[in-house]
């Protein structure tokens, strides 16, 4: 916690890979007078729990050159930021059971090569020859992106939160937004548990809570919080490392090395909207039945823990950014469903031109607050 200060240029609800990227880029940008409002401390929500996949392969243009601009900032973070996120570009392998999910497979990686996404489509076989441990009897078929793989979500926050101290942004923590004072349609500032910061720009990076946020506005935006749950087995030797990210795309089942262990987890699609976060032990057991099906040596792995956070997820699985009409000043970045942490770099580089230039070179149109109304929204497909 630093001195209390009541005013700010821009203040900021939420500390995770959104907050914390948006207030560095304002800053590295000469926006300095900046606050982050953190409720809990940094990065300890959906970024810290996140099981940080970092992949080009979406079926979605937008998503795919998020992702592709971050990829370039994680493979240069620790010149960058002075922090090493350990990012392992050991690829994503996509997996198809169905003819269905096949096709669209194939159709994704046209639009993927479009974007020049490095991607290899793989029959079984190929499959079996790379990867000796997976059972590829049920599968048609399988996508590979070797640039593809995943980094320490929790410590690529905290790189960007310190670059952005360092440049003068302010961080407090354990400090909730309780209220947005607005008046003759434009954002006044926000009020706290530990008091009132007068703010003329209040950006809206709350994840699970950003609904809720934005209600303190008077806006209601279609985004819910689902529970994730994820499980790390002890350390296990039979799977030869490193174990790429590998998704079996119909059960939303996938799996990684982690360290010397494996970390895997699984979406369960009938699972209602909540804020739970307890783990579900029960549900473990369809996690490792999933888990023996593709690659039957798991069955000798022992359980070390488990843990669940929270998607915010819109219904077409795509976020939604922006300046909000009717409340000038208010600006939101939330919905990210499963892949918030891999687009936080690129999605805080946007935040700041709005902010600063009220425009970006993005073209944020698939990500509009009112696509679901206008009946628009052609969301991503690629969400596990
Ligand atoms: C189990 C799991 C696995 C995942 N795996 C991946 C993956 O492999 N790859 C990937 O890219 N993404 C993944 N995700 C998604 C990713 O974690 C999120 O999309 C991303 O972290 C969202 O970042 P955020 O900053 O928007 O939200 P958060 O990290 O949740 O940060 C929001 C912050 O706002 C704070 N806040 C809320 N309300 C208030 C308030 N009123 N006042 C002050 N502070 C407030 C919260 O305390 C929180 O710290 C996963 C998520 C989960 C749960």
């Amino acid at each position: 916690m630093t001195e209390w200060k009541s005013t700010a240029e821009v203040a900021i609800v939420g500390g995770g890979i959104m907050g914390t990227s948006t207030a560095y880029h304002l800053a590295r940008r000469g926006c300095t007078d900046v606050v982050i409002l953190e409720r809990d401390l940094l990065a300890q929500a959906s970024t810290g729990l996140s099981a940080g996949g970092i992949r080009q392969q979406f079926s979605h243009p937008a998503n795919i050159r998020l992702s592709q601009e971050a990829v370039r900032v994680f493979e240069r973070f620790e010149e960058e930021f002075g922090v090493n996120i350990e990012f392992r570009q050991v690829g994503y392998l996509f997996l198809a059971q169905t003819e269905e999910v096949w096709q669209e497979f194939l159709t994704n990686v046209q639009i993927q090569r479009q974007y020049h996404v490095p991607v290899e489509v793989l029959t079984p076989e190929e499959i079996k020859y790379r990867w000796p441990y997976l059972n590829v009897s049920d599968l048609k078929g399988g996508t590979f992106c070797p640039e593809d793989g995943y980094a320490d979500p929790y410590m690529a926050a905290m790189g960007f939160a310190q670059a952005a101290r360092r440049l003068g942004v302010r961080i407090e923590e354990r400090t909730e937004v309780i209220g947005i004072r607005t008046e003759g349609g434009r954002v006044r500032g926000v009020e706290t548990t530990r008091g009132p910061i007068a703010a003329p720009v209040v950006v809206n990076v709350a994840g699970a809570w950003g609904a809720q946020v934005a209600q303190m506005v008077g806006i209601d935006l279609p985004v819910l919080p689902y529970r994730r749950q994820v499980f790390m087995t002890k350390p296990f030797d039979p799977i030869p490392k490193p174990v790429p990210m590998i998704l079996d795309m119909e059960p939303s089942f996938y799996f990684r090395g982690e360290g010397p262990g494996v970390l895997m987890g699984m979406s369960d699609k009938d699972e209602p909207p909540s804020f739970n976060t307890n783990v579900d032990w029960s549900f473990l057991e369809r996690v490792i039945e999933k888990a023996v099906h593709r690659a039957p040596i798991l069955e000798e792995a022992e359980i070390l823990r488990g843990w669940a956070g929270l998607y915010d997820v819109t219904p077409d699985d795509n976020p939604i950014i922006g300046a909000l009409p009717g409340v000038e000043g208010f600006f939101c970045a939330i919905g990210f469903s499963g892949h918030g942490f891999q687009q936080g770099p690129t999605v805080g580089r946007i935040m700041a031109e709005l902010i600063l230039d009220g425009h970006t070179d993005f073209d944020l149109s698939p990500f509009a607050h009112d696509r679901f109304e206008k009946g628009v929204a052609k969301g991503e497909t690629r969400v596990v």
